[in-house]
């Protein structure tokens, strides 16, 4: 048996990789569960963006270099939850995508351009809108659980090639681990990575490790994944701090709530759910997704200055103005009231996506020479990473999970991501290239 696969960082992508990486149809070089190591400081998985994110999956809103994983990963998210049961296991459902604009003369004061730039996220703008230069939006009704009032106008995205589901993917998430467990993947939660120790030959041959209770030991692997999410460059510097290598990735901040209430009815078998994408009623851009279960979820209140926590640390805490903030725009946009108990709040949350100015990520064996360490060339070893999925983690993560299984193993990747972090120029660096 081959060295171990060590991935660092148990979120989405992480637990997407060991899930396809471990796949006995993938290939017949795919790993046995045992030789794949999850690690991650948190002693409770999914307390960060992978399990408080919303759930929504585009297969088409996306910018050239991401076109091609965004539909392998679509496609994936299909397969899966026909072949899974999605709907019962993770509340995957058809949605309606849904625009909602209350002041239409704000909306016809901004420039065409601005809907695709690849800056949409650090500008604030709903997700919806990217989508907006290939589709179209009809006036249409939207959900019965949005209120209607005079001024108020409700659209339906429309155009060829749309389609769009939601789930919950704090659900898939643990889908996804119990599948990897079941094969036997190791996990280590609240488990710490030290450093990575090298052979004789000064070759990279594990890691160390220190778990809660301050016991330290040598992990051995051949093969290293960082899927740390937010925390990824940390992770990076740490591991390898001779690396000339600057990962460019920040973190975004998202507060979400999700609500429940009797008024809101559970969407039927064969039933569409809503997303809607509301164009600024209060100066942000909430967007809010209709589960299967009957809750709503709320978010579109982000931040760029909230510190990223340290690493491990379990669920942070949400701001309680911020929370006010969703709550009054749930009040706002459903005509229901939170003191009246007309809707209750299920679950607050904070969490925070890895982002880049560019919002594209890095999907990419690091170059062996930029470590700092020695790497084992060829498929048998090497340093790999994956992060800054920004608003678009959960759809991407199949696909993420697959490609990267297909470049940890050194066989031919299933979507082109040769602009993802390939090329040399995406690597940040102080050495000349
Ligand atoms: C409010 C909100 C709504 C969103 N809605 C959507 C949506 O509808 N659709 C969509 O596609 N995307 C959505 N996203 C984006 C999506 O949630 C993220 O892109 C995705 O979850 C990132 O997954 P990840 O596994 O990279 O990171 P995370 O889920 O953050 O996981 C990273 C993991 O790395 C671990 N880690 C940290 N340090 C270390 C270390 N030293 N060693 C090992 N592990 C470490 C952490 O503990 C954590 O478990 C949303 C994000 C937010 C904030």
């Amino acid at each position: 048996m081959s060295q171990p696969t060590i991935i660092l960082g148990a979120g989405l992508i992480g637990v997407s990789t060991a899930y396809y990486l471990s796949s006995p149809s993938s290939s017949s070089s795919s790993q046995p569960g045992q030789n794949i190591h999850l690690i991650d400081p948190s002693p409770t998985l999914f307390t960060s963006a992978s399990g408080f994110a919303a759930g929504f999956l585009s297969r088409s809103w996306f910018p050239a270099p991401l076109r091609a994983l965004g539909e392998l990963s679509f496609d994936l998210h299909t397969e899966l939850a026909q072949k899974e049961g999605g709907r019962e296991k993770w509340g995957w459902c058809k949605a309606r995508s849904v625009s909602f604009v209350e002041d239409e003369d704000a909306e016809k004061e901004r420039p065409e351009d601005w809907l695709m730039s690849d800056d949409w996220l650090a500008m604030g703008v709903s997700r919806a809108e990217a989508a907006k230069s290939e589709l179209g939006w009809k006036k249409r009704s939207g959900p019965e659980w949005l209120r209607r009032a005079r001024g108020r106008e409700m659209r339906v995205l429309s155009g060829k090639v749309l389609t769009s589901y939601a789930g919950d993917p704090l659900r898939l998430s643990n889908f996804l681990l119990s599948e990897c467990l079941s094969r036997g993947v190791h996990l280590h939660t609240s488990t710490h990575t030290l450093s990575v120790s090298c052979n004789s030959s000064g070759k990279i041959h594990g890691i160390r490790i220190r778990h809660a209770n301050g016991t330290e030991a040598d992990l051995p692997c051949s093969r290293l994944v960082i899927t740390s999410g937010a925390w990824t460059p940390q992770v990076f510097t740490t591991l390898f701090p001779s690396s000339d290598v600057k990962l460019p990735i920040t973190s975004l901040a998202g507060h979400s709530l999700l609500m429940r209430s009797s008024a809101w009815k559970r969407p039927q078998e064969g039933e569409e759910t809503a997303a809607v994408f509301s164009t600024d009623p209060t100066g942000y851009f909430p967007e809010m997704f209709a589960r299967v279960d009957g809750t709503i979820y709320l978010a579109g209140l982000n931040s760029s200055i909230l510190p990223l926590p340290a690493a491990g640390k379990g669920k942070a805490q949400p701001h309680a103005e911020s929370i006010d903030q969703l709550k009054a725009t749930a009040e706002h946009l459903c005509g229901l009231s939170f003191a009246s108990n007309e809707i209750e709040v299920v679950r607050e949350a904070l969490c925070f996506r890895p982002v880049t100015p560019k919002g594209i990520p890095i999907i990419a064996r690091v170059p062996d020479a930029r470590l700092g360490e020695r790497a084992r060339s060829g498929s048998v070893g090497g340093v790999f990473v994956a992060a800054e999925h920004g608003p678009w983690g959960i759809s991407l993560s199949l696909g993420t999970g697959k490609v990267l299984s297909e470049m940890v193993e050194g066989r031919k990747v299933s979507a082109d991501v040769r602009e993802l972090g390939l090329q040399e120029r995406e690597w940040k660096s102080k050495a000349k290239l």
